[in-house]
């Protein structure tokens, strides 16, 4: 299996290849020449396989360079039940994304499907467990070393850090606003004691976080001298480990071939949700996939209208389902590929008005006519909508669901089917944001038994000046190279 970029640049690439690197040399992402098709038969017959063992056979079609064998002891050492250990009572843990069934609305099963079982309780641990085993994998097969330069302003950061703790040749440099974060996140992030996990906590806002990590990314011989990589949404192996979980979620909504589930998505980057996408054109019976906006609703005005037009950071707003508050979605441009019937020379242009003009319009055009032809629906969700889905859900099933999660029921709920089966993504566990548990609830969210007292563990960070200059030196000193 080759990989090719979306702007058609056409020197392939196997997976290993493009598993530590970031944009094709053309500025476009990566896809695989073709996508695998999966036949009913096969799909019905990992009806009983472990989550390790679908995650294994859904990678091995599109990674064909790693052995097996190899592949096969990765998968079964990321999803284990240890570390997917933060199900709700009742769950099983054992399933690593256990389906709930809430009940029946407009005649349609709604079901939540649990993806933030792992160490941050959130989704993205899906994805960062297994890339944090490919990478030292990877690494060691290669004798070579990276170390990870990230800025966070919460979720990501501690998803990369508890993903590559303790990995052999991979240091992660995290820097984060320093007095910004929750008490949670910081604890969750600073607590770490992993001697290859670096903390710089600069003074600043999370702006200039990301300022430095450009600054000390566009030094090329600093980049290249100190190895320097990242583990951003846009990275290919993210995006196929997200395929798995839409499979598992299929197979535990239905019991027989052919039946359709719609799956609902609370999105930003379009990572999660362009998993769902790919499972869908490998044959994965899915009738519609729901995008789910919060109030910074680019992807919902596209799929309603066909405009793509991103927002200024003045136009982004800071609500109350934080990893939703995107102005310009990454990993969209893959599924605009695909929608252009893999027209790499449109897609270019399409994507340089972005960078130029803001967006692009694709109203009216054959292209926008075929988008109800890949499943996609969409809808948006405020803050009154959370607290209120919140309040709904806690009253009606006694579940209590995260901020992202109620962005996901709300617009679902305006796209249901009789008959065929729903299943929200749950993407973060309510302990993270006990805010709003608290304005919708009146009580605190219940925590995991893991987390309890975090905030009082010792914690191990660094505290910077918002200046390029010192914190590459700190790299420097760090690294040795
Ligand atoms: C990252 C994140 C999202 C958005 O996922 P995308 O892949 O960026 O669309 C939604 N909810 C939570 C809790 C997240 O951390």
């Amino acid at each position: 299996m080759n990989y090719k970029s979306t702007r058609g640049h056409d020197v392939p690439q196997t997976f290993s290849e493009i598993l530590l690197g970031g944009l094709a040399p053309d500025g476009g992402l990566y896809l695989p020449q073709q996508y695998p098709q999966i036949s009913a038969d096969e799909l019905e017959s990992w009806r009983k396989l472990s989550y390790a063992d679908l995650a294994y056979e859904i990678l091995a079609r599109f990674c064909d360079d790693i052995p097996a064998e190899d592949l096969r002891a990765l998968t079964r050492k990321t999803y284990t039940a240890d570390v997917y250990c933060n199900a709700r009572a009742g769950d099983n843990t054992a399933d690593i994304t256990p389906l709930r069934k809430l009940g029946d609305e407009a005649g349609a099963p709604l079901y939540l499907l649990g993806l933030s079982n792992g160490p941050t309780l959130a989704f993205k641990d899906m994805a960062m467990q297994l890339l944090g085993n490919l990478f030292e994998y990877a690494l060691a097969r290669a004798g070579q070393e990276l170390n990870i330069l990230g800025a966070t302003s919460g979720d990501t950061g501690s998803a990369a850090e508890y993903a590559m703790r303790g990995k052999r040749g991979i240091r992660v440099f995290m820097l984060s606003p320093h007095r910004k974060m929750s008490a949670f996140q910081t604890a969750q992030m600073f607590s770490l004691q992993d001697p290859n996990i670096f903390n710089l906590a600069v003074q600043g806002v999370f702006d200039d976080c990301q300022d430095i990590v450009k600054a000390v990314s566009n030094d090329l011989e600093f980049k290249s001298r100190q190895k320097i990589g990242t583990v951003n949404s846009i990275n290919w192996a993210r995006v196929v480990a997200q395929v798995v979980y839409y499979f598992k979620g299929w197979l535990l909504a239905t019991d027989g071939p052919g039946q359709k589930v719609s799956f609902c998505v609370p999105s930003g980057n379009f990572g999660n949700v362009c998993a769902g996408h790919i499972a869908r054109m490998m044959g994965l019976p899915i009738d519609k996939l729901v995008v789910a906006t919060n109030e910074n609703d680019v992807l919902d005005e596209f799929f309603r209208t066909g405009i793509y037009r991103v927002r200024k950071a003045a136009e982004t707003y800071h609500t109350s389902s934080p990893s939703m508050d995107i102005s310009k979605a990454s990993n969209f441009e893959r599924f605009i590929f695909d929608l252009l019937g893999q027209d790499a020379g449109k897609l270019a242009q399409l994507f340089r008005d972005v960078d130029t003009k803001g967006g692009f319009d694709l109203s009216g055009t054959p292209d926008y006519e075929r988008i109800r032809q890949f499943g996609f629906v969409s809808g948006r969700s405020t803050h009154e909508d959370r607290v209120a889905t919140i309040r709904d859900l806690s009253s009606r099933y006694g579940i209590t669901i995260d901020t992202h999660t109620a962005d996901g029921v709300k617009v679902a709920r305006e796209h249901l089917s009789a008959g065929t089966p729903m299943v929200v993504l749950e993407t973060a566990l309510p302990a993270k944001f006990a805010d709003t548990i608290r304005e919708a609830l009146g009580r605190e969210p219940e925590r995991p038994a893991a987390f309890e007292g975090i905030e009082a563990l010792p914690q191990r960070f660094e505290v910077m000046p918002a200046d390029a200059a010192q914190v590459k030196a700190y790299i420097a000193r760090h690294t040795g190279l």
